[in-house]
């Protein structure tokens, strides 16, 4: 952890793009409150294969006129070089300064379409594009990623990106700091001394969250599993234990000298503000 230390901390916050007029009320007095809590930057998610692309956008734009830095992430699975280079110049010429470039997943499990077919090669494409314009951020997984061969070759993946220009990683999230940490360390050994700061994904809907996490390459350990199970349905339980365990997470992670925290708020401000508060952020 010992380079990690060294770099300033940033928090982001992560939404993504609402598909209903409902859904973009409820994002907009989400935001309204979580910028009170002044973060470095937000973030919006990019559907894979530009399946989100215009809401990605106009979420964005939106965001950006309400005086947020955002960071819109971008994914190369399913496009072309030309529509990503496309996509890029319209962030520059709105301003955009910071980009969260990821694979990510074509939606059949099928190997992927489009040009590209790993990160790197994504990063190298904005480099190439954009110069050094903007700053690049790269995913990275303490528990790795669920295809790759090994441990080892899922870090040297990882350093592929960083080797090519990227300038800081956000991690999938985990509920296991040991699985961190020891990754940092991995990643510090191997050369990278990029901000590897955590993501943190607070508990809210605990089915789904099980669901989800069996697919992405993220653990629920036994002892979470059970207790939420034991809750069955009862909602404020699992929200309260969750939030005593996500709290206690972060505040592990920022006292050994995580370079800070981003939030998977899933639009919702209720539980990484009191996440915030009890940190004392
Ligand atoms: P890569 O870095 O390409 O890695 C994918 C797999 O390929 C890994 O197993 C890796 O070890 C292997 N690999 C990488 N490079 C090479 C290489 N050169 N040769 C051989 N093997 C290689 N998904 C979305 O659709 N939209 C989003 O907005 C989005 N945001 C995300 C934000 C964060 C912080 C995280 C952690 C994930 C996000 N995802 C998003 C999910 C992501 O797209 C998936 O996890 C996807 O499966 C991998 O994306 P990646 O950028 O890590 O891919």
């Amino acid at each position: 952890m010992e380079t990690q230390k060294k770099h300033p901390r940033t928090f982001g916050f992560e939404f993504f793009p609402p598909k209903s007029a409902e859904g973009i009320e409820r994002l907009r007095a989400a935001r309204r409150q979580l910028a009170q809590l002044k973060p470095t930057f937000f973030s919006v998610t990019y559907g894979a294969g530009g399946s989100t692309r215009d809401r990605t956008l106009e979420t964005v734009f939106e965001m950006q006129a309400e005086g947020l830095e955002v960071a819109p992430h971008i994914s190369s699975v399913g496009a072309t070089k030309a529509e990503i280079v496309a996509l890029l110049e319209l962030y520059r010429s709105k301003g955009v300064r910071r980009i969260v470039a990821v694979r990510g997943d074509p939606p059949s499990g099928s190997p992927s379409a489009g040009e590209l077919r790993h990160a790197n090669e994504l990063v190298a494409l904005i480099r190439a594009a954009t110069g050094d314009w903007f700053r690049i951020v790269v995913a990275c997984y303490p528990e790795f990623h669920p295809q790759s061969r090994t441990a080892q070759d899922d870090i040297d993946n990882f350093k592929r990106k960083i080797d090519t220009g990227a300038d800081s990683a956000i991690t999938q999230y985990f509920y296991n700091a040991e699985a961190y940490f020891r990754f940092v360390d991995e990643c510090e050994a191997r050369g990278i001394g990029v901000p590897i700061v955590p993501g943190i994904m607070p508990i809210g809907n605990f089915a789904q969250l099980a669901r989800f996490s069996d697919a992405c390459g993220a653990e629920i350990p036994r002892w979470l599993r059970m207790r939420m199970q034991g809750f069955s349905d009862d909602i404020s339980s699992i929200r309260s234990y969750g939030l005593d365990v996500v709290t206690e997470l972060c505040d592990q992670l920022l006292a050994a000298g995580a370079p800070g925290l981003h939030f998977y708020t899933m639009n919702q401000a209720g539980l990484t503000t009191t996440i915030w508060q009890r940190l004392g952020l």
